[in-house]
């Protein structure tokens, strides 16, 4: 019996440890590594899995896509490393203003997108106009400098594909460029 006792607590032991693993190895492969929060392949997946429960619950789902502005500036003027950590800071006062059943990704290099479970298009408005506000009065330590972020957002359509929300949320941030920056434009209507 007490052969039988070692014998499965080893077994059980591997399992345990592969277990752990494999857990690892899944959060690592959906994870950016500079900022900790979810990569693109990530966000991806979770953008097909929403759009498929939106088909078939009609709840409102919205999408901000954020980008710095002038981000090459602050690496010319600071070094890539202090650029890094604008980006960490950011990400973690994002954080903080988000709810746990949000999904938040780095979808490029300096370029943030979330997506907002049950939330329409004018929360989601409100949402990154807060985002907007916090990011440009924080002090990044950067002397006078003042980092700022333009914003897109959009609810998601019931016919939608992850390539149209991507289109129009991209195309709404472009327009928020286009206005002067640190603004946030959002889908006007369906
Ligand atoms: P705009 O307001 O039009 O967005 O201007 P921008 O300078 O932010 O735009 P652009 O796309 O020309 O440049 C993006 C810059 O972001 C260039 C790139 O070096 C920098 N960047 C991208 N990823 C990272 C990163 O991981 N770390 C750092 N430090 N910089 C990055
Ligand atoms: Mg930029
Ligand atoms: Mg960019």
């Amino acid at each position: 019996i007490l052969m039988i006792g070692i014998v499965h607590y080893r077994v059980n032991y591997f399992d345990r440890v592969k277990f752990v693993n494999e857990k690892e190895l899944i959060i690592l492969s959906e994870t950016d590594p500079l900022t900790k929060i979810y990569n693109r392949a990530k966000f991806d997946s979770e953008l097909i899995k929403w759009i498929k429960l939106k088909e078939r619950y009609h709840n409102p789902i919205s999408i901000i896509l954020m980008d710095f502005d002038y981000f090459k500036e602050v690496n010319d003027h600071f070094g890539h490393l202090t650029g890094d950590k604008v980006l960490v800071d950011t990400a973690r006062l994002v954080e903080k203003l988000i709810r746990e059943t949000d999904i938040f990704a780095r979808w490029g290099g300096e370029e943030f997108i979330l997506l907002l479970p049950e939330t329409d298009r004018t929360n989601a408005i409100k949402l990154a106009e807060r985002i907007r506000e916090v990011i440009c009065t924080y002090d990044y330590d950067l002397w006078s400098s003042k980092i700022t972020c333009s914003f897109g957002v959009t609810e998601i359509f019931d016919n939608d594909s992850i390539y149209s929300v991507f289109d129009r949320v991209d195309k709404l941030l472009y327009s928020a460029k286009e206005k002067g920056r640190n603004l946030v434009i959002g889908q006007e209507s369906a």
